[in-house]
């Protein structure tokens, strides 16, 4: 049987990260609906760890993300692909 899909994804979605302002809260990782997100091993300047995009490729730019962090310092974007 052949599955080739038809629905080919036509977006994808990307993160920008301001880690400075992050206070390491983990909302953003929390409601990520396709959790993609992780907190980093690393510190920020004022000691907590901010979040990193772990699978990009599963990032849809939806900025859940965005909307949950309380100090603006992440959001999410979406890009068409061609
Ligand atoms: S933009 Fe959406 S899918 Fe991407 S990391 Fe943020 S919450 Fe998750
Ligand atoms: S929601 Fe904002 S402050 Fe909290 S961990 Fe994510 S980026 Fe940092």
């Amino acid at each position: 049987m052949n599955s080739t899909s038809s629905k080919a994804k036509k977006t994808s979605g990307n993160v920008v990260i301001t880690a400075e302002r992050c206070k390491g809260c983990g909302f953003c990782v929390e409601f990520c609906p396709t959790e993609a997100l992780k907190l980093s091993s690393q510190y920020n300047t004022k000691g907590y760890h901010p979040p990193t995009l772990v699978f990009k490729d599963k990032c849809n730019g939806c900025d859940m993300c965005g909307i949950m962090c309380p100090d603006f310092a992440i959001y999410g974007y979406r890009l068409m692909l061609k």
